[in-house]
């Protein structure tokens, strides 16, 4: 099992607010936790990792 623990940035789309999380890549899939932006927006991301 190999969980690697990684640094996420995540932009929303509607407002432009950045967000910069630690993540957790598992068999190619990340899971940071993140739910919704300040302006409520819970979709509409761009998403990028430094790993
Ligand atoms: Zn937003």
């Amino acid at each position: 099992m190999s969980t690697t623990r990684v640094k996420v940035k995540i932009r929303c789309r509607r407002c432009g607010e950045k967000f910069v999380l630690k993540g957790k890549k598992e068999k190619g899939k990340i899971e940071t936790g993140f739910r919704q932006c300040i302006c409520s927006n819970e979709h509409d991301f761009d998403m990028e990792t430094d790993d």
